[in-house]
């Protein structure tokens, strides 16, 4: 009885926490679209960036509406893009991964977690798109990280983790912003911005595990477009995407990879 209780509230959560995500993944929606236009967030509330028609409620559901409406506006038929069903759902599905790995409980790193994730979205949707991380995004996240992280540690009464914490936010961001001051073409300043913040939330171990993740992956992606013929060996390649996706992979192994690597040295 206790385990089909225990079962039933672990599927309940997550289905909660999935919604929780898909509401962000609006929001996040928006700042992808607003951020790099100098628009506010709040106001005036979502419309067809075609028409310009406000959006209704009914038809601003998150993922379902964009079905519902099969990809066109009500009123002037432009089509929708697929990146805001999909920014919605992998914020759903990450904030489900994240509750996961907190245990489905109120813990002091759970915040911290969810406001990473959340920033990785927004930025790399824009990095994708732009080709540029906004300072607008990472000159706030980068303080707020620290400050997240400091609170962390008065919680768990462990000095520990703001060290680690500030480690972390130098640890792959300052040589890398190093290496972006004289190597301009090479390397981009924005990618420093980012890792400082991820150190930040990570610490230091699982940023560095986190960042060659983001590193092997890049190479990979890289590789196979150039095999495929989609890029040339010099086109650029936003890089922005690839650590967020170390970094949110850190979360959930990043400690594990560390661990089976040291053991092996
Ligand atoms: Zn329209």
């Amino acid at each position: 009885m206790e385990v089909r209780q225990k079962m039933f509230a672990k599927i309940y959560y997550s289905v909660v926490s999935f919604l929780f995500g898909l509401v962000v993944g609006s929001f996040d929606n928006v700042a992808i679209y607003r951020i790099p236009e100098g628009k506010s967030l709040w106001a005036p509330r979502s419309f067809c960036p075609s028409c310009g028609a406000t959006i209704a409620w009914y038809d601003n559901i998150p993922l379902l509406s964009f079905f519902i409406l099969r990809r066109r506006c009500r009123r002037c038929g432009a089509p929708i893009s697929w990146r805001y069903p999909a920014v919605e759902l992998v914020s759903g599905l990450l904030f489900v991964a994240v509750f996961a790995q907190v245990g489905f409980q109120w813990t002091a790193e759970l915040l911290p977690y969810l406001f990473m994730v959340t920033v990785l979205i927004i930025v790399s949707a824009i990095d994708l798109r732009l080709q540029i991380i906004p300072n607008k995004v990472m000159y706030p996240a980068i303080p707020t990280a620290l400050a997240a992280m400091g609170t962390v540690a008065l919680v768990r009464g462990d000095h520990k983790i703001i060290i680690d914490s500030l480690i972390g936010a130098a640890a792959v961001s300052v040589p890398w912003g190093l290496a972006a001051l004289l190597y301009p073409k090479g390397f981009g300043m924005g990618d420093a911005k980012l890792a400082a913040f991820t150190g930040a939330i990570l610490g230091w171990r699982a940023e560095v595990v986190g960042f060659f993740i983001g590193v092997a992956l890049g190479a990979l992606v890289g590789t196979v477009m150039i095999i495929a013929g989609k890029k040339g060996r010099r086109s650029r390649m936003p890089f922005g995407p690839f650590l967020a996706a170390g970094a949110v992979i850190a979360v959930f192994w990043g400690q594990a990879i560390w661990d089976l690597y040291t053991g092996l040295l």
